[in-house]
């Protein structure tokens, strides 16, 4: 008997899953009108779902042990706490968006890494979004604009009923990327584009270095970095840094300046890739990477010991580039690494690890995939 039988006495009616990402360049940008350029991947959350004709959701994973029942009309901000409030959010946000959700039974099976920096938590919204949307006949998932508005439904879960302040980046990756293609998403207006992207194809591969650590600093650091980039915009007289230019920054104090710098020259470099991989000057894209790290390390001061140590290391040992993802302080980094040399960069990176005292990092091939789609 399967699991989902086992739970719920009744044989799931699909089968649905979503995607982890990784974020090519533009971070710490997309609280400030900003460029991102994430792309799927293969690493993905897969949910078995039945509808039911009452409002009661009952929820499962095997990565948790809480399990978690709760009536629609009872999910709200922090209800249900812990995990369930990412897929009952869901399912609220579609229902507050007046679309004709019941309740169901769910069970959460493969997923991506937790808290690794892919994105656990977008992965089983998108993949519970996409489980309602077919068992709902809401008819959303079958087009890009419909994919837009269940990415919004998983962003609002997120945001008020789980209470964590996340842009639409993870959610726009996991519903709409490409196999192939990383995804141009411009912040200010929430447009998107596909960006050729394939690294295999180019001899190379994105690994990602999960560090592991995360420093108790990284609480309240997002907040503080979002207030300066906002107050040197409003000092600016600009509604955001988006458009700004580095020789405005003169008139600001020396630490906000340097916040702003980053934001600018962030953006130019998420430009400067778009461009390269249009070209298909994948290879080149290396020191725009290496670039972006120094500006998050200095004029940001979001990087931490451990991070600079993986991007050094898989530099030196033959990487193109480097740079630290997400909000730093911990967490993963990423280094582009032509497949010849991927054993050594992992080798040398394992080894400075060792060598400093810290815990083994995990090391994932990152491979540009599909969006969240049901299977079968
Ligand atoms: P990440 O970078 O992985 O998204 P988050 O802190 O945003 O890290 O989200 C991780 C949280 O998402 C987990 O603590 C859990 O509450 C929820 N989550 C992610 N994946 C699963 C899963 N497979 N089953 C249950 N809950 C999950
Ligand atoms: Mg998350």
């Amino acid at each position: 008997m399967n699991r989902f039988s086992e739970e719920f006495g009744r044989e799931p009616a699909g089968r649905w899953a979503a995607p982890g990402r990784v974020n090519l360049i533009g971070e710490h940008v997309d609280y400030a009108d900003g460029l991102c350029l994430p792309f799927a991947i293969a690493q993905r959350t897969v949910v078995l779902a039945a509808g039911r004709d009452d409002t009661t959701l009952r929820l499962r994973s095997v990565s948790e042990r809480d399990t978690v029942e709760i009536d629609l009309d009872e999910v709200g901000q922090g209800s249900p706490a812990g995990w369930g409030g990412y897929a009952a959010g869901v399912l609220w946000a579609l229902r507050e968006g007046g679309h004709p959700v019941r309740g169901l039974d769910l069970l959460v099976t493969d997923t991506v890494p937790l808290g690794a920096g892919l994105s656990s938590s977008a992965a089983v919204e998108c993949a519970t979004a996409l489980a309602a949307d077919d068992l709902f006949g809401l008819g959303l998932g079958g087009s890009p604009e419909g994919r837009r508005e269940l990415a919004a439904a998983c962003v609002r879960a997120e945001n008020e009923v789980v209470g964590a302040a996340t842009g639409g980046m993870d959610q726009a990756a996991a519903l709409l990327a490409t196999a192939g293609h990383a995804l141009l998403l411009d912040t200010h207006d929430g447009s998107t584009r596909q960006v050729p992207f394939d690294p295999a194809d180019a001899g190379l591969q994105v690994l990602v270095i999960d560090t592991k650590v995360r420093h108790h600093l990284a609480d309240g650091q997002y907040g503080n970095r979002r207030a300066a980039v906002e107050k040197a915009a409003a000092t600016l007289g600009l509604p955001s840094l988006r458009g700004a230019t580095l020789d405005q920054l003169g008139g600001l104090d020396a630490e906000l300046a340097r916040r702003a710098r980053h934001t600018i020259t962030e953006i130019a470099r998420v430009e400067q890739v778009v461009a390269l991989l249009d070209a298909g000057l994948v290879t080149e894209i290396g020191p725009l990477l290496d670039a972006s790290h120094a500006s998050l390390a200095g004029d940001y001061e979001v990087s931490c010991d451990e991070l600079d140590l993986a991007c050094t290391t898989a530099r030196a040992a033959g990487a193109l580039g480097a740079r630290m993802v997400g909000g730093g302080f911990g967490g993963s980094a990423i280094a582009l690494v032509p497949v010849a040399r991927a054993d050594v960069v992992a080798g040398a990176v394992r080894a400075a690890f060792e060598a400093a005292g810290l815990r083994e990092p995990d090391l994932i091939d990152a491979v540009p995939s599909p969006a969240a789609a049901r299977l079968e």
